[in-house]
């Protein structure tokens, strides 16, 4: 197996392709998501834990070593970071100096537990995913970095490709291009791809790697201690202060308003207030606005107008905003696509990717699915399931058909697709006659057999059992469906449900209905002067009450005539068995 790693700035997960799905992992208190911090104390703590001592130590807890994986001392972005110009980067912490790669290794040591715990199994192999704007160095020290948690990297993957993988975009057409909009909690990216021969090339990117969710909780920060009329608290207020927003600007990207519970401050104070999504998102659009510069960027460089886009994808927790999504589609005129948790997608393209290289995913066609049933018109115009929805395939199933009519000399084979009651409101496929010498009523034999191999091919087998002689069709669109149209047939369905189910029953009552009047007119023309006058009365008031059901088109009452008629008619179909025996 080869996990998928998406080793993140502010959180970090892992998965694998289990089942054939791409699965994320979580911990043993069920969370996916691996703050991407680590304590260096008595013991070296990572994730969640190491969150918990980051206020009370900050000296020996480090965040955000993404950004310094790679680096070297005095590099533009290195600012502030003090060491000999050109030695590469190195932190003291917990006593010793120590290495970005040796740091990441941590997280990656740690999300190795986190699977190898809930699958059983050592997983030595992974794919790991870096930026596209990663350089050489950069990529060959997270490389270091996996290799140093005990795994074999199998190949370090753009995190935009990674995503554009995710939401299933390798299946757009050739010359595809795509925007992956990534704002995360420091960082924030554009990138162009460019979709060539089943690959994503990375077009352009441009982004600020000091731009995202922690610029929103400190203008919502500073906005609550406005609010609150807060001159000055202490650090740890500050912290508190600032969890406090992220928590309400998370909330606030489902709910219009939160309450703000502060007790206890430095000075004894307390906060309690309401925030409204209106409020944040005043304070918060200043800072988002700045992403469209980088989008307009990145679109200058890879030569397109916003127009030329095909798709526009989110990644990064923070674009769970609302405010944010309307932003986007504001810059590149076109609504997002929604259909991937924004914070998921890198890792679970990390995890295709892994699946792609290890050769599990080319199974993929084994595992899917008819996206809708496959079956017949049989007489009366009703639909016959052959192959119900949601099998795998490949498939093959069959059914044995007879002659409604007496004297027919062929069948008329209608392949159907749709979840509908009646054949008319379902998708023809095809149909072809199959012919069979002139039979009685009911004592024709064809059986129909339907068969979908893996590449999603339909083929069609009538068989007229007596002479048998036989027809195939093939059909090749019975898996290609579009999501829309699959998604349209089953509302259509689950809409239409209850009169589709009186069609049905109506159609099965009128054909019942059609079999019994002339059989009942011909034993009343053998018997009658066998039967009573007031029976012989009887059974044409009930016959004739079924005619009228019939005009009525009511199923309850057409059920009801043809139950008094069966009723009325018991004595006369024994004395015609009878007759029969002698
Ligand atoms: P990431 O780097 O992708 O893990 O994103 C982390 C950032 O996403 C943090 O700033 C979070 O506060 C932010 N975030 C997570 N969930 C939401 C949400 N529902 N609404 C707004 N921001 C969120």
């Amino acid at each position: 197996m080869i996990a998928g790693i998406d080793l993140g700035t502010t959180n970090s997960l892992i998965g694998v392709y289990e089942s054939g799905f791409p699965t994320l992992l979580a911990d043993s208190n069920g969370k996916r998501l691996l703050p991407s911090v680590v304590f260096y104390g008595n013991e070296i703590l990572v994730g969640h834990e190491a969150r918990r001592m980051q206020a009370l130590h900050p000296e020996e807890t480090i965040s955000s070593v993404k950004r310094l994986i790679g680096r070297r001392f005095g590099e533009p972005e290195m600012e502030g970071i003090a060491g000999t110009p050109g030695a590469p980067v190195t932190l003291a912490l917990g006593g010793q100096n120590r290495t970005p790669e040796e740091i990441s290794s941590e997280i990656l040591k740690r999300l190795k537990a986190i699977a190898e715990t809930r699958l059983g199994t050592e997983i030595a192999r992974a794919v790991i995913t870096v930026p596209a704007y990663f350089n050489d160095a950069q990529r060959a020290a997270t490389k270091r970095a996996g290799e140093l948690a005990g795994f074999t990297v199998e190949r370090i993957v753009s995190e935009p490709t990674a995503a554009a993988l995710a939401y299933g975009l390798d299946k757009l057409q050739d010359r595809s291009k795509i925007a992956v909009y990534d704002l995360g909690g420091g960082t924030f990216d554009l990138s162009i791809l460019q979709l060539d021969n089943g690959v994503f090339q990375v077009l352009s990117t441009h982004g600020d790697t000091r731009l995202g969710g922690d610029d929103l909780d400190r203008a919502i920060g500073k906005l609550i201690s406005r609010k609150a009329v807060l001159d000055s608290f202490s650090s740890s207020d500050g912290i508190r202060l600032h969890e406090a927003a992220r928590t309400a600007k998370e909330t606030l990207s489902s709910e219009e308003q939160t309450t703000i519970l502060l007790p206890f401050l430095k000075d004894g104070e307390s906060i309690e207030m309401t925030l409204t999504r209106s409020e944040i998102e005043e304070v918060c659009a200043p800072i988002l606005r700045r992403t469209r510069t980088h989008c307009l960027h990145a679109l200058g460089d890879a030569g397109l107008r916003p127009g030329d886009l095909d798709q526009i994808i989110l990644v990064g927790g923070s674009t769970r905003m609302p405010l944010v999504r309307k932003m986007v589609a504001e810059i590149f005129g076109k609504e997002p696509n929604l259909s991937q948790h924004p914070d998921e997608a890198v890792a679970l393209g990390a995890v295709l990717q892994g699946a792609i290289l290890e050769g599990s995913l080319h199974h993929v066609a084994l595992l899917d699915v008819t996206p809708l049933s496959l079956g017949l018109e049989t007489f009366g115009g009703l639909m016959n399931v052959i192959i119900p929805r949601n099998t795998t395939i490949p498939a093959k199933a069959g059914e044995m058909f007879t002659n409604a009519v007496a004297g027919q000399s062929g069948m008329k084979i209608t392949v159907l697709q749709g979840e509908r009651e009646l054949a008319d409101d379902n998708w023809t496929l095809g149909s072809f006659e199959i012919p069979f010498p002139p039979s009685p009523k009911g004592a024709a034999r064809v059986g129909v057999q339907f068969s979908i191999d893996a590449d999603g091919i339909l083929q069609v087998l009538a068989r007229d059992t007596a002479t048998g002689s036989e027809k195939i069709v093939e059909i090749k669109s019975a898996v290609e469906v579009s999501d829309e149209a699959v998604e349209a047939m089953l509302s259509d369905s689950l809409e239409h449900a209850f009169e589709d189910m009186d069609a049905r029953i109506f159609t099965e009552a009128r054909l019942k209905a059609e079999e019994m009047l002339p059989a009942v007119e011909a034993a009343l023309s053998q018997l009658e002067g066998e039967l009573g006058s007031g029976e012989v009365i009887l059974i044409r008031e009930q016959a004739a009450q079924v005619n009228a059901a019939l005009t009525s088109k009511e199923t309850a009452r057409l059920k009801n005539a043809l139950a008094n008629l069966d009723n009325a008619t018991q004595s006369l179909a024994t004395r015609l068995i009878e007759k029969a025996m002698h």
